[in-house]
């Protein structure tokens, strides 16, 4: 049966039915129906016939793989049996538990560096303190890293934690995640593309105030649930990542406004510094900053509450849609 709707950029799926909590790979046909990977084997006898979850596909995946789902989606000639509506399943993390900490770039756009800097700024002059001209913003050599616990992640739809008992100043972060395809150290700029799976939405959900009286990002960023991952892999294969819109809505305000470009440090330089003497594997998940917009910077500095709405929008990867409860 021919679907009225077609997409035919490839969009991969993590999802569980029923009470059954492991994650098997699928493949949206359109906005709301998914063609579970299984069921592709009878399509093209290269597929899988067997579940298999997303870690295992990217490892042993090959461009051919990518390439026979494109031309199963332009052929458009799926059995409506074998198409399960969205509404029918659970949708996990794309990646739905990280093997490693999640690494994250800080401060990987200069409009956010500058509204970061400007706050600091203000605070300092309140307080009479030095720092409250701030010196010209520079742009930074090399890359900020830190990472965040692979159990903060959740899928879209899921709810997201206001920790209020714990932290006062939560704030959310827009970001392209960038998952690894393959093995690799001392990775160059110029080779770092091969190493790229593919491109998600995260949203880098902080505790401000965490962050700042621990001293360190960890504990500010790693409260559980504060790493909303999705809802699909685009393979890299299939889209050029370097010039996407990133859009960010907090109940239907938008907040975050960029495009991808804007980046200080572009993916391939990220998977250089990062990989220098450090091993990338399959499926590892690197968050590369967020534009300006957020929270804290605003005036009056705004915070996330229980009952807010957050939805991450990257140009043709989708919306990352999570409540705060
Ligand atoms: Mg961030």
């Amino acid at each position: 049966m021919k679907n009225s709707v077609v997409n035919h950029l490839v969009k991969l799926v993590t999802f569980s039915c029923g009470h059954n909590r492991v994650g098997r790979v699928g493949m949206m046909v359109g906005a709301n129906k998914v063609l579970d990977l299984t069921a592709a084997g009878k399509y093209h006898g290269s597929l899988p016939t067997r579940g298999v979850d997303m870690v295992h596909l990217i490892e042993n995946q090959s461009s051919e793989t990518i390439s026979i789902l494109k031309s199963l989606l332009e052929k458009d000639e799926f059995l409506e049996s074998d198409l399960r509506p969205l509404e029918s399943i659970n949708l996990l993390p794309p990646i739905n538990l990280p093997r490693r900490n999640v690494i994250c770039v800080g401060k990987n756009y200069m409009d956010h560096v500058a509204e970061v800097a400007a706050v600091h700024a203000a605070k300092a002059a309140a307080n009479g303190e030095a720092g409250a001209t701030p010196p010209p913003l520079e742009l930074p050599k090399y890359a900020q890293f830190f990472t965040k616990a692979p159990q903060t992640v959740v899928p879209h739809g899921a709810n997201v934690e206001s920790h209020s008992n714990i932290t006062k100043i939560l704030d959310y972060e827009a970001e392209l995640a960038v998952v690894i395809g393959k093995k690799g150290r001392d990775i160059s700029s110029a080779d770092a593309m091969k190493y790229v799976f593919g491109y998600t939405i995260a949203n880098d959900i902080t505790s401000r105030d965490l962050q700042k009286k621990h001293n360190q990002w960890f504990k500010g960023k790693s409260l559980d649930t504060t790493c909303p991952l999705g809802p699909c892999i685009v393979p890299a294969s299939q889209l050029d990542a370097s010039d996407l819109a990133i859009k960010m809505w907090i109940n239907g305000e938008k907040r975050q406004d960029s495009r991808t470009s804007n980046m200080i440090f572009k993916v391939s330089d990220i998977i250089e510094q990062l990989s220098a003497g450090f091993t990338l594997y399959p499926g590892d998940v690197i968050l590369t900053g967020t534009p300006h917009g957020v929270g804290f910077a605003m005036k009056p500095p705004q915070v996330l509450k229980a009952g807010d709405l957050m939805e991450v929008e990257i140009e043709h990867i989708g919306r990352l849609v999570n409540k705060v409860v």
